[in-house]
């Protein structure tokens, strides 16, 4: 008989999307399925008797979530632990250690893939870290295999035993991940389509170097097509209506990008999709293909509408690139959510101004502003502590819904707030992109987000 490895999401009040290295608190009505925990459960299940439990989605109690998971009795939980809620998850981590002493409780996470010896020590609780959640190395750790492992920091005869971090340049797979355990209708994304939903990985790492960025840091490899194929023709015959490709940068590699999007236009799924792309990466013949194989959205990186921001942080991508994306997205009606950064240090107040006169008119269906963070592991983050502009401690939770925290001296971070509610009010209040919301409306669905959505907007004040 297999042994039994539970995967949970832990609880909390709040709703938090906890994967890829990164944490939030959603702000909007938005969540998916754990990307993280979703690939284990693939590259769990042919050895063991593996259980998701996304805790935090079915709004369970944490004495809840302990109580389920004693009476599954595991040898093993492996944990999604989020920057944003590091105590929470530390204490729930704390209470199953209490509740249950004999199991092995593995983290995966931003804070454990940057700093997991530390934060080992600060949780005695804790076995072992996952480094990179795509590889086969808790397999080995779990049957206590410890030779050869490379994305794992684990205790071993009362050692932190920590191996540099591998990826697989030529590419990686896994055994399709556990979707139809999921609560899969419970999942949305506000300018989603339909339900049910779920996370799909592509790729690993990113090409790009953005120095704002976790991604930034983690060498880019890519999934074989075959591999994602047999994934996609799986979570089709369960009634997924809609995948969030949940890849850094999805596509990237334009060969392997290529073949996949050709593969999905012949399988003809029915689904819709969503993925955070890079404007490079959008040429008109990948958007026509994307379009085809049923993209309805995209992810855009913008960050800024000032060249030398774009050129300083490394984006990789200069204004032209930035609006010749919007304008092939549009061309092929698909939708695009522009993501941007207000305060990255050596911006100016102008800066800013020109970044939401960008946001308009780039014409964006969404727009999200975001305050400039320093992420623990990426390089603002390891300049912001050189430089004195944040205290050296990992304790201290970065989140995007906190006001801005890095004090490089430029705009003052009561001016940041400002500006970066000044940017929703002048891009979300204008009777033209109202008119467009409620023309663009094609079915129930969309309706319903779309007053949520409102609704949410004015609850936060316009500061989603
Ligand atoms: S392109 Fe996007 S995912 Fe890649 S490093 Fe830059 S911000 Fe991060």
């Amino acid at each position: 008989m297999k042994k039994r490895v539970v995967l949970v999401n832990p609880p909390n009040e709040k709703t938090i999307l906890r994967d890829m290295y990164s944490s939030t608190i959603s702000k909007g009505l938005y969540n998916w399925p754990c990307t993280d925990l979703l690939v284990i459960s693939g590259v769990l299940k042919d050895e063991f008797d593996v259980t998701f439990l996304d805790a935090n989605t079915l709004r369970m109690s944490l004495g809840e979530t302990l109580e389920r998971i004693a009476v599954i009795d595991p040898l093993a939980v492996v944990c999604a632990i989020g920057n944003s809620v590091k105590n929470d998850d530390y204490d729930f981590i704390r209470r199953l250690r209490e509740r249950i002493q004999s199991i092995t409780i593995c983290g995966t996470g931003g804070i454990l893939f940057h700093n997991a010896e530390n934060e080992m020590r600060a949780l005695p609780e804790i076995d072992a870290c996952l480094l990179n959640f795509t590889s086969n190395d808790i397999v080995k750790f779990l049957k206590g295999e410890f030779s050869g492992m490379n994305n794992i920091v684990y205790r071993h005869n009362g050692e932190i035993v920590h191996a540099a971090v591998e990826t697989n340049p030529n590419g990686f797979s896994y055994p399709v991940p556990l979707h139809e355990q999921l609560p899969l209708h419970r999942y949305r994304l506000s300018h989603g389509k339909a339900k049910p939903l779920t996370s799909v990985l592509t790729s690993y790492g990113c090409p790009a170097t953005c120095r704002f960025c976790v991604a930034g840091k983690i060498s880019y490899s890519y999934r074989s097509p075959d591999n994602i194929i047999e994934e996609l023709d799986s979570i089709h015959r369960i009634g997924v209506k809609e995948v969030f490709f949940r890849d850094n940068a999805f596509c990237s590699s334009r060969n392997q990008g290529n073949e996949l999007l050709d593969r999905m236009i012949e399988r003809q799924y029915g689904f819709s999709w969503i993925a955070d792309v890079r404007a490079v990466t959008l040429d008109s013949e990948t958007v026509w293909k994307m379009k085809r194989s049923g993209c309805h959205a995209l992810h855009i990186g913008v960050e800024s509408g000032s060249p030398e921001i774009l050129r300083k942080y490394n984006k990789g991508a200069t204004l032209d690139h930035i609006r010749s994306a919007f304008a092939l997205c549009k061309e092929n009606g698909i939708k695009t959510v522009g993501y941007f950064i207000i305060g990255l240090p050596g911006e100016k107040t102008e800066d800013v101004m020109k970044t939401i006169d960008l946001s308009i008119e780039l014409d964006c269906d969404y727009a999200s502003f975001n305050i400039a963070l320093p992420i623990v592991g990426t390089t603002l983050w390891e300049e912001s502590v050189k430089m004195g502009w944040i205290d050296n401690n990992t304790d201290t939770i970065y989140d995007g819904s906190l006001n801005a925290q890095i004090n490089s001296g430029d705009i003052s971070n009561e001016e940041i707030s400002a500006l970066r509610d000044e940017a929703y009010k002048r891009f979300y209040l204008r009777p033209s992109y109202f008119l467009k919301k409620i023309t663009g409306i094609r079915n129930i669905y969309q309706f319903k987000m779309l007053v949520l959505e409102f609704i949410n907007m004015i609850r936060n004040k316009l500061s989603v």
